[in-house]
């Protein structure tokens, strides 16, 4: 959720907002209400990327994640299989449909 600074037109005051994607921008100055504002350019940018910070992490920390991973009921291979009614317990279909 980006965080904006805007600059009024008319008061010359300046704010901060937090605007999600997809939501309204604030549509008037936050100290005199004028509808006359200027998002302002980040005076930071953000390099950091969610690369990076894969990249960064310590090796010692995906080796506890993949391991922990392995212990998920969802990381047992089987786990489809398992569920499976064996032929023995099965019920019989009935005759086979005749197209
Ligand atoms: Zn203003």
């Amino acid at each position: 959720m980006p965080l904006f600074t805007y600059r009024c037109d008319a008061c010359g005051a300046t704010f901060e907002a937090l605007v999600r994607s997809g939501k309204a921008e604030p549509a008037a100055c936050q100290v005199c209400q004028a509808a006359s504002i200027k998002r302002q350019l980040s005076t930071f940018a953000m390099t950091h990327t969610d690369l990076d910070s894969l990249r960064s992490l310590d090796p010692m920390y995906k080796r506890m994640v993949e391991d922990q991973m392995a212990r998920t009921p969802e990381a047992e291979p089987m786990r489809h299989l398992n569920k499976l009614t064996p032929f023995s317990a099965a019920q019989d279909p009935g005759p086979p449909i005749d197209f």
